[in-house]
């Protein structure tokens, strides 16, 4: 026959005293605790997964994605001209950012103000970006901008965890037969990325760099981006993908005086990359 328990009384016994609020909380609190662990120590795994893509698998998803780049994208004099000005700033990299690569720029002719850095070797400069740009210096600026997420492979890191995990187990066991899928989820992915700050000061300073060996000294740097985030036009793609801020600005400012890099004459744009 079930106790009948007088209203108001909770159903224990002494010998199993309440837990106290005090040990609930600090239960919640671990808990809490537990799931940021978890979850940094995904971020941290995805950061790190990148390293394992080897350059084959890499080079296997640009195979399947730059053919749709490429169906946009025009062969022209300007894609040309933008090609010599990236081999200018390639022949300066690292060798071992250099072997074993194609860096080439795919123009695509479209209102779009954006750049971007594909698997595949392939950096995209859309006429709108292009449209905006003054000088030749802010452009290789530009250009070493995204040579620079190829070296941190910010190109792959935009890319999801559950990619990313696909992409470095593929390098394992060589099974490359989902591919076409994952270019098709990473052409997404890449074109709404957004660079952290740290990701995005990283790429500045290769640029940075590049940018002072080609000329031989580093004006032009923040040209471009000081001035669009100036103009204050939020619904710029660049802007969006690439935090702008003056931060990043000062950020440059402060690496050349650093640097102790010269502020020469501005170079201008070669005739076929004028409007
Ligand atoms: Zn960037």
């Amino acid at each position: 026959m079930p106790i009948e328990l007088p209203p108001g009384t909770a159903a224990y016994s002494e010998n199993t005293p309440p837990p106290s609020n005090r040990q609930l909380l600090t239960l919640l609190a671990l808990f809490v605790m537990g799931i940021g662990i978890a979850i940094a120590l995904t971020f941290w795994l995805a950061g790190a997964l990148v390293w394992f893509i080897p350059t084959s698998v890499e080079q296997q998803l640009g195979r399947a994605m730059v053919p749709i780049y490429e169906a946009q994208a025009q062969p022209s004099a300007t894609q040309n001209t933008l090609n010599q000005l990236l081999d200018r700033l390639e022949a300066h990299l690292p060798t071992e950012q250099r072997t074993g690569r194609d860096y080439q720029v795919l123009y695509v002719p479209d209102a779009t103000v954006n750049a971007l850095a594909i698997p595949g070797d392939r950096i995209i400069i859309h006429q709108g970006l292009l449209a905006e740009v003054v000088s030749e210096n802010e452009l290789m600026m530009v250009l070493g901008h995204e040579l620079g997420h190829f070296a941190n492979r910010d190109h792959l890191r935009a890319l999801s965890r559950q990619v990313l995990l696909q992409l470095s187990l593929s390098g394992i066991v060589g099974d490359f037969g989902s591919i076409g899928a994952i270019a098709t989820t990473s052409i997404s992915a890449l074109a709404n990325a957004q660079f952290s700050q740290q990701q995005e000061q990283q790429a500045d300073r290769i640029g940075l760099t590049l940018l002072n060996q080609t000329y031989g000294h580093a004006a032009g740097a923040t040209d471009f981006f000081d001035r669009l985030s100036q103009e204050e036009r939020p619904g710029l793609a660049i802007l969006a993908t690439h935090p702008p801020s003056q931060k990043r600005v000062r950020n440059l400012e402060r690496l050349i005086k650093q640097q102790g890099y010269q502020v020469g004459e501005k170079t201008h744009l070669p005739p076929s990359l004028m409007p």
